[in-house]
């Protein structure tokens, strides 16, 4: 037996039934391998039903508004993925009539779509014989080769590839590539490989060797930035305060609560800096991007602001520290609802209630702060 022969037997025996397992469609491949990109998959299933459901195809994603599809997919994290899914589908919608492109040459000039998603689409959905490495595809195959250079390099994608193609057999290259990444999910696991039960045991260089756990080697990564934000939560009657975040980089287009980052930690101290009260103002200038409440609020900051927090958050390449403060600014004369009603103000700015925090695409960076409000019980 060969390698595609040992990875396909044990991959009919054992695979899970995931939903996306069920379809050629390659429009639900893509968002399902969209959505798996650094998630579980249990923690997928439900968005990615829920995702389907309000966007079953090409022309309702991309005719849907940027705000409703990261509402939908708020709380899966990385936001940028539904982000450029939006823009492809909308790329679909001008140049391809709606359509997935049927290969994966085109596929790759769909903006958005790189090597990986469109080698697991094409041959999953089209049966085209093509490579798709992602993470876990490039660590068990740095084992099965007993490869000694870093993972990260055009040398190894290339060496990597070649393999997978002479092993991958011409009439399932779809079931090869999703065997190779189940063996990843469920068997060549990133810190426990099972290799007494896994089905290329045998063929393993680095378990016939004995030195699976030298690999996959990894280029020596720069240490994730540490930064405090504080982070400003206005509360007006019932509501709170949110605005958007620009549209390019982190978190881009999401709603935030005002906040800045004001500067760089060591280690993992516990501590709430401390902050000059003189200070504390020339940052809420800086967060808050509406200068009329300024005035409100000033006496407040003179007064001294009580900070919370700290909670942790971690992005690719940074490290949040996030402490916040309550500033509270009088009900206006006029009623909120008519000056601002729900998230209808989907412009820049807006005033929320704490229920409908639940329904605005805010990171799941600031959850501490939803919980702290609600355990508050009130705005
Ligand atoms: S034998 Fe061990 S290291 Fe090799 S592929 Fe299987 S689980 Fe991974």
């Amino acid at each position: 037996m060969n390698h595609s022969a040992f990875l396909l037997a044990w991959y009919i025996a054992e695979k899970r039934d995931l939903p996306w397992r069920k379809t050629g469609d390659p429009y639900v491949i893509w968002v399902s391998e969209v959505m798996l990109q650094q998630t579980q998959v249990r923690t997928v299933i439900p968005y990615y039903e829920r995702f389907l459901q309000r966007f079953p195809g090409v022309e309702q994603l991309g005719t849907a508004s940027l705000e409703e599809v990261l509402t939908v997919w708020r709380g899966l994290g990385y936001y940028s993925r539904a982000r450029r899914m939006w823009e492809a589908a909308h790329y679909l919608l001008e140049q391809q009539g709606g359509k997935m492109p049927g290969d994966y040459e085109a596929l790759l000039l769909v903006p958005g779509i790189g090597k990986y998603t469109a080698g697991a689409i094409a041959s999953i959905a089209f049966g085209q014989r093509v490579a798709a490495i992602d993470g876990n595809v490039l660590r068990v195959v740095s084992r099965l080769l007993a490869w000694s250079e870093p993972v990260e390099t055009s040398r190894t994608y290339r060496h990597f590839s070649d393999h997978l193609m002479a092993w991958q057999p011409a009439l399932q290259p779809g079931d090869f590539n999703q065997a190779l990444m189940e063996l990843g999910a469920m068997v060549c696991t990133p810190t426990k490989p099972d290799c007494e039960s896994c089905p290329m045991a045998q063929v393993c260089v680095g378990y016939l060797h004995g030195d699976v756990h030298l690999y996959p080697v990894k280029k020596l990564k720069p240490k994730r930035q540490v930064l405090t934000r504080l982070t400003f939560v206005l509360r007006r009657g019932d509501q709170v305060f949110l605005q958007k975040r620009p549209s390019q980089g982190m978190l881009a287009d999401l709603w935030e609560f005002p906040g800045v980052e004001i500067s760089q930690e060591n280690g993992l101290d516990e501590c709430v800096p401390v902050i000059e009260k003189g200070e504390f103002f020339g940052f809420f200038q800086e967060a808050v991007h509406e200068r009329a409440f300024d005035g409100l609020v000033r006496k407040q900051f003179q007064q001294g602001l009580r900070m919370n927090g700290p909670v942790w958050y971690n992005f690719t390449h940074r490290r949040w520290k996030i402490i916040w403060a309550f500033v509270d600014l009088p009900t206006p004369l006029e009623p909120i609802a008519a000056a601002q009603k729900a998230t209808e103000s989907v412009d820049q700015r807006c005033w929320v209630t704490l229920q409908q925090l639940n329904e605005v695409a805010l990171p799941v960076a600031f959850r501490a702060i939803v919980e702290d409000l609600t355990k508050r019980g009130s705005l």
